[in-house]
């Protein structure tokens, strides 16, 4: 059982008591007008996570009462999001729109009992009508029409007689409710728009307050969860739940949603991104979509483990990125094997060693975990190594490599630096190196210190591969606050930098969707295998540690 949260203290609570007959009915009521995100991934764990720990059920339904911003896309994609997390591997998928027809009766209810009427105000009107906070609406001149009247229009509304935005049925409520939610909230309007479930069947549709709580009351959901932004709309989900003949009463319950550093979760600035290709779509593997960190190299354990450290309360607070980094590092340390991959090859020439030997030296595929074996890692005259693990005029303390100093290659041997050549540029284009003969496995023979380790990779077998580095998408911690400013300009321009590795030849059989730890290097997932040794392409999903703010 995971932690507990104010939540799950009111599911028990509410169990105890018999509240609901003892049933717990959760839901996710995704609207497919963009794909999931992260944030998502908080609202799919604490319900289905409740539904699974109190025996309990969580329906998976689309909130699909808008037609004009959903497609198909978005409804596959957000399928596959909540089966990659590991919920909803049954068949079953509910839509809103499974029930319009139920809806539309619990309108002609409301109309019957004269708690709703056609009005016939222009959208503008309404919205003038409406009120501000300080100011209360005014009731509409339809507002009195008569049952027969409403029902008449609302019928001929539905068939289609009337054009988009002409009439409107509103809910018949308070137009001087200190809750704006509650003047008369709209409940259903016209929109000639093919709906990819219903297609041309309807025209008018119903909006989100009224369709999603008695799409709630219809199912018998008991504890509907959402997100702070609903809690003034409670008292409209409460009127709607109590005026019609539903069979069940949910209560919604609010908590604060995920707002994570660095990034944007909402699907309005989601969209926004994908539009202006600011990123490579929505499974881009800088967003912070389910499908992008699916890409990026996460595991579903990794994000529902976030999802449980973060926790569930009413407090707005802004998680750093490092804590879902840190979820990531954690699982990969424990499950990828190690590799060595060299990103920024420096070719070396071992001058003492034969120009027609190869050795495959035996390598652990994980420190901790001798049960995951090892492997034969081959070794030649012509290595590489990092770049970055050479220097030509190094700082007291340097322990890798450098001219005269010694160093060891990774499961391989003790090799001293001899000679430097460089371009005419003066930029450093190869080494030249010695290695002593009896330090295989990299131990002296004489128990001499060698502080430095490095990897390499031995040129002959090497696999050459586009590697992608990430860094945090935006600039700044709260991209979505920064008003006013152009997007484009916030974004990070080193988000993404690629790489021309070469890596050893144990990936040349991997499937995509392998994940390894390059030694020193960081955690990798592949993309796409590589095709006769060549162009392997890796995302690194997340360094080895949190290195942000600290660039080497
Ligand atoms: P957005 O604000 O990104 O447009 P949304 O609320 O409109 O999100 P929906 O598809 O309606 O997106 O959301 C489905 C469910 O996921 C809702 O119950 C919503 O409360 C929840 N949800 C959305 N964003 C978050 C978030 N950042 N943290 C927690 N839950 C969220
Ligand atoms: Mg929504």
């Amino acid at each position: 059982m995971k932690s507990t949260n104010f939540i799950r203290q009111i599911v028990e609570e509410d169990i105890a008591s018999n509240k609901f007959g003892g049933r717990v009915v959760t839901r996710f009521p995704p609207e497919p007008n963009g794909y999931l995100h992260i944030g998502h991934a908080k609202s799919i764990c604490l319900n289905f996570g409740i539904a699974e720990d109190y025996r309990g059920v969580c329906n998976f339904r689309f909130d699909d009462t808008n037609p004009s911003k959903e497609n198909l896309d978005y409804v596959n994609s957000i399928i596959d999001d909540v089966r990659w997390l590991g919920y909803a591997n049954n068949d079953e998928i509910l839509h809103a729109s499974d029930y319009f027809d139920q809806l539309y009766q619990f309108a002609i209810e409301l109309i019957n009992s004269s708690k709703a009427y056609v009005d016939s105000l222009t959208p503008d009107e309404i919205r003038e009508y409406r009120g501000t906070l300080t100011e209360p609406g005014k009731n509409s001149p339809y507002r009195n029409r008569s049952i027969e009247e409403n029902l008449d229009l609302f019928t001929r509304m539905k068939n289609g007689e009337f054009p988009d935005n002409s009439h409107v049925l509103r809910a018949k409520i308070d137009m001087s409710a200190g809750n704006i939610n509650l003047r008369d909230p709209v409940l259903y309007r016209i929109k000639r728009e093919s709906h990819p479930i219903t297609a041309d069947r309807w025209c008018i549709y119903p909006l989100y307050d009224f369709a999603h709580s008695l799409s709630d009351a219809i199912e018998g959901v008991t504890h509907s969860l959402c997100t702070m932004e609903f809690e003034d709309h409670r008292p409209l989900y409460d009127w709607c739940v109590e005026n019609v003949s539903a069979p069940y009463r949910p209560e919604q319950t609010e908590f604060s949603r995920l707002s994570l550093e660095y990034t944007v979760l909402s699907k309005r600035l989601l969209t926004q991104l994908v539009d202006d290709s600011l990123v490579d779509g929505w499974d881009d593997p800088r967003m912070p979509t389910i499908s992008g960190l699916r890409n990026r190299g996460y595991t579903p354990a990794s994000i529902l483990d976030f999802c449980e450290r973060i926790g569930i309360t009413k407090n707005f607070n802004a998680v750093e990125m490092g804590v879902l980094e840190n979820c990531i590092r954690e699982d990969l340390d424990f499950s990828a094997p190690r590799i060595m991959g060299v990103l920024d090859p420096l070719p070396v020439t071992i001058e003492n060693y034969p120009a027609d030997e190869t050795e495959w030296l035996p390598a652990q595929n994980h420190p901790k975990r001798p049960e995951l074996g090892t492997r034969k890692v081959p070794f030649s005259r012509r290595i590489y190594i990092d770049r970055n693990d050479f220097m030509e005029d190094p700082p007291r303390k340097y322990f890798r490599l450098s001219p005269g100093s010694e160093v060891r290659l990774r499961y391989a041997y003790l090799m001293t630096c001899t000679d430097v050549i460089k371009d005419r540029d003066g930029n450093v284009q190869e080494l030249r190196c010695r290695l002593d003969p009896q330090s295989r496995g990299g131990i002296a023979p004489d128990g001499r210190k060698v502080r430095g380790t490095i990897h390499w990779v031995c040129e002959s077998h090497a696999i050459s591969a586009k590697v992608n580095l990430y860094d945090r998408l935006f600039t700044l911690p709260n991209p979505g606050a920064a008003k006013g400013s152009d997007f484009s300009e916030l974004i990070n321009p080193d988000s993404l930098q690629v790489k021309d590795a070469v890596i050893e030849p144990e990936i040349e059989a991997a499937l995509p969707g392998s994940r390894f730890q390059f030694e020193r290097c960081g955690y990798f997932v592949l993309a796409s295998p590589a095709s006769g040794g060549q162009n392997a392409v890796f995302h690194r999903t997340v360094t080895l540690r949190d290195s942000w703010g600290r660039r080497n």
